[in-house]
């Protein structure tokens, strides 16, 4: 059946703005690093896709290897675009990156301007598109000069391939310079996505001052730990989950006593807030307006509608955060 986007799809999402330039994202966007492989079933992540768009995320994150197998998260999200929302690509904004293994021999991986621009060409294939939104540094690369990787960030947008660039898993030095190299070449860094949540806060220590000091916008990753910051594996692990599956970054190993003691007490917390502790800790990721969007994962629509439902509440008390910070300091 045809696709119709809900007439209200824009009432309740919140945008902000990405740093100093002119791109509002939302508060909420959805990433395919899992659940849109050739493994995973086609109309599970259409019904996510749909839904998500339906309740006013228009950002769609990607990466070249996304799966399993690697590039065919592209492929599933290129045949949605093509059978859903081809009406709608001028409200959409779609980021890819490239920077982890993708083809062998010495050109399919880290950051030289030869893997760059030809794994963008790859993914805009795949996708079946003219250009993305957002073309990410996957990662640093410590054998190639930062100056060639900014090079091909400029170069795509300079060739109308992409409209913005981004890095990603850089370290407040290095974002440093990516910065002072972009504004040399006349595409300024647009944004930095850095893995963020309550379990994993290094981009306090440095990184979100370089951003706000540079106009940088800034998308947390991984927002609710892979799962483990929602009420899921608080008695055990769940057979449907994360965590039990084979292809999985998230191992039955990492679901440990004491993480699980911290999460019951933080989802006291969000109980009394009124929240899950999944809508808690994106409330919390947003909460002081450094992060532009916090970039979740989903398996199944219902968490979609979860997690948006956290923009009701993003104001925290003092008394709240402190509370928060001894659980996690404990
Ligand atoms: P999250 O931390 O949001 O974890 C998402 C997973 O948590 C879901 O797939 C689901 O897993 C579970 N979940 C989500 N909502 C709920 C809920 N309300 N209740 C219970 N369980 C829930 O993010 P991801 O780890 O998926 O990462 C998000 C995106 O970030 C990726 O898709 C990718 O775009 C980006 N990313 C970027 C990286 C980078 O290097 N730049 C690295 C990693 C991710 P399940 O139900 O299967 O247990």
């Amino acid at each position: 059946m045809g696709y119709q986007a809900s007439e209200n799809r824009y009432e309740s999402m919140k945008y902000n703005r990405t740093g100093n330039s002119g791109l509002l994202l939302p508060a909420i966007s959805l990433g395919l690093w899992h659940n849109f492989g050739g493994v995973d079933t086609y109309e599970n992540g259409r019904a996510i896709l749909r839904k998500a768009f339906d309740l006013g995320i228009t950002h769609f994150d990607l990466a070249n290897n996304y799966g399993p197998p690697p590039g065919s998260a592209e492929e599933m999200f290129g045949k949605m675009l093509q059978a859903d929302f081809a009406p709608y690509r001028d409200e959409m904004v779609i980021s890819t990156k490239a920077g982890y293994h993708m083809w062998p021999g010495p050109y399919g991986d880290w950051g030289s301007k030869k893997y760059l621009v030809s794994s963008l060409d790859q993914s805009l294939k795949r996708m079946g598109l003219d250009y993305v939104d957002v073309f990410y540094s996957h990662r640093p690369d410590p054998n190639t000069p930062l100056e060639e990787t900014m090079a091909a960030l400029d170069l795509v947008v300079r060739q109308g391939k992409a409209l913005y660039v981004g890095v990603s898993n850089y370290s407040a030095e290095q974002t440093a310079a990516a910065v002072e190299i972009l504004n040399r070449l006349g595409t300024p860094l647009l944004i930095h996505q850095p893995k963020y949540s309550l379990l994993e806060r290094w981009v306090e220590d440095g990184l979100q001052d370089v951003l706000e000091q540079n106009g940088v916008g800034s998308i947390a990753f991984c927002p609710l730990a892979q799962g483990l910051l929602t009420s899921k594996y608080a008695n055990g692990i769940p057979e449907n989950s994360r965590a039990k599956k084979p292809s999985s970054f998230l191992s039955e190993a990492q679901v440990t006593q004491d993480v699980v003691n911290r999460v019951i007490k933080l989802n006291e917390i969000a109980a009394n807030r009124g929240q899950s502790l999944a809508q808690m800790a994106l409330a919390w990721v947003l909460r002081n307006g450094k992060v532009t969007s916090a970039l979740i994962g989903a398996s199944r629509v219902s968490q979609v509608e979860e997690n948006v439902a956290a923009l009701a509440n993003l104001e925290f008390s003092n008394e709240e955060l402190s509370s928060i910070d001894n659980i996690l300091t404990d």
